[in-house]
């Protein structure tokens, strides 16, 4: 029996093999905390943020979006407390130098001042602000310091004002972002869990004090069912509450939902009611007045209470990898064929959604592969392989999930039909060319995450 356990490794190496993620600037010896997504992996992460936006903005009328800079003015993060507050405690070992965050070391070790690694002695902890900082101008003078953005959210929340008045909202209505973050973390591990660039996707939702915690409720609720619909095991998720140790200097309560990655339950993404904590703040900074006017109420005046959803998007890559991750054993023949590695993606979010693939190169099959293929690709992202057994081109699919591949044979040829082969259940259909592209649509709308081993 093989082992078909799930282990970062494999992930890595699938990731890497099948051109998902590279190791960021490998040939000179890589960069820790940066990774590079290849030619999967971007359309993998595209069309995460793609679902997640359709989710967010196009199925909630009272929602919409902006891209704001990654560079804003200094003055947001001291609003926002980041200068102050963004800081994690830092040890490092005297003698093997190894560096770690206090709070993620036994407490023992840390009361003794010993080394969870090497036994030798940690220096004290310092506090150490997880913001990267740069220069704007030529001048490299304290005047010109700038950050580059730890979160997308307040780039929401400068612009709340913008937003508000120029497409009339109203509240409660919400803004939300994709975007990247930068955060200088001591400790980089877990492949793309944790890096110091990564992206974002929030959504800040403002509504009338004291309804928070109503619609901090909905927000939960809307987010759990986000992955149901995204086709995760929910068996694999569960939600963790801050308590009070944990809250953040802006949080009234918070909520993460946590995944099962193969090192644990991690955080996935945070629900939390941030309180009028960030227009308050944004208001006595800039002097300027983030008040909303509720012209339907008497013109009545208030700072709005804000329910965030922040969602890491190259973490939810991982997550995707993670739980689409199945070695199925598919024959009994006592050799490697025996075998496929599958990631069962949801084909909304899949990186190619239809290969073509033709039984012969001969006898005019590559042709009429390619003439099928041009048809298919003004609707979906196609692939095309003519190299190798069939067999094997399907593994190969299966390895990168995608979820339909359409094999021209010499049928196809005689009456214009062709199979359509679906990844999970390895069923093969035939159908007239002229109907793949509606038959994959629909199968598209009534996808059902299908039964694993693991
Ligand atoms: P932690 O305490 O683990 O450092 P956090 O609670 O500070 O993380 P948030 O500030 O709430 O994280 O960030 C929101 C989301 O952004 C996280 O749920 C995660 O998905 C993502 N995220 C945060 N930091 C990173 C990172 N360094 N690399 C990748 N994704 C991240």
């Amino acid at each position: 029996m093989a082992d078909t356990a799930l282990t970062m490794d494999k992930i890595v190496s699938l990731a890497k093999r099948r051109g998902f993620v590279f190791q960021s600037s490998e040939i000179y010896g890589g960069l820790s905390g940066a990774w590079d997504y290849g030619p999967q992996g971007v359309e993998l992460k595209n069309r995460i943020a793609r679902f997640w936006w359709k989710e967010m903005t196009q199925l909630h009328d009272n929602i919409v979006g902006i891209d704001a800079a990654i560079l804003m003015h200094p003055r947001v993060w001291h609003a926002s407390g980041h200068v102050e507050n963004f800081t994690d405690p830092l040890v490092d070992c005297k003698k093997c130098k190894a560096r770690f965050r206090a709070d993620q070391i036994p407490p023992e070790n840390l009361a003794a001042k010993k080394c969870p690694e090497c036994g030798g002695e940690l220096t004290e902890t310092r506090k150490f602000n997880l913001m990267f900082k740069t220069t704007l101008g030529p001048v490299e003078d304290e005047s010109g310091i700038v950050y580059l953005r730890p979160e997308t959210a307040q780039g929401i929340y400068v612009n709340f004002k913008n937003v508000q008045q120029s497409n009339r909202m109203k509240i409660p209505f919400g803004i939300a972002q994709v975007g990247k973050a930068f955060r200088n973390e001591i400790v980089t591990k877990n492949f793309i869990f944790r890096t110091c660039e990564f992206e974002q996707m929030e959504m800040q939702f403002f509504v009338k004090p004291g309804t928070d915690m109503e619609w901090f409720e909905y927000w939960r609720e809307q987010r759990w069912n986000y992955y149901r619909k995204l086709g995760i095991d929910m068996d694999k998720l569960r939600w963790h509450q801050h308590g009070p140790d944990e809250l953040a200097h802006y949080a009234k309560v918070a909520y993460d939902i946590e995944f099962e990655f193969p090192m644990g339950f991690k955080e996935l993404e945070g629900v939390h009611n941030r309180s009028d904590y960030d227009l308050s703040r944004h208001q006595q900074f800039s002097g300027k007045d983030m008040q909303y006017i509720d012209q339907d109420n008497g013109n009545e005046r208030y700072i709005p209470n804000i329910i965030e959803t922040s969602a890491g998007l190259t973490r939810q890559l991982l997550m995707l990898l993670c739980d689409a991750y199945e070695e199925q054993k598919v024959a009994d023949k006592g050799n490697e064929d025996d075998w496929r590695t599958v990631l069962h993606f949801h084909p909304e979010v899949a990186p190619i959604t239809v290969a073509v693939l033709p039984l012969m190169k001969k006898d005019g099959l590559a042709e009429l592969a390619q003439d099928i293929r041009a048809e298919l690709k003004e609707d979906f992202v196609t692939d095309y392989d003519q190299s190798g057994a069939i067999g094997r081109r399907y593994r190969r699919q299966d390895e990168v999930g995608t979820p339909f591949c359409v094999t021209i044979d010499y049928q196809t040829k005689e009456d214009g039909t062709v199979t359509l082969r679906d990844r999970d259940s390895m069923l093969q259909e035939r159908l007239p060319r002229a109907r793949i592209s509606e038959y994959v649509r629909q199968k598209i709308k009534d996808y059902k995450r299908a039964e694993r081993n693991l």
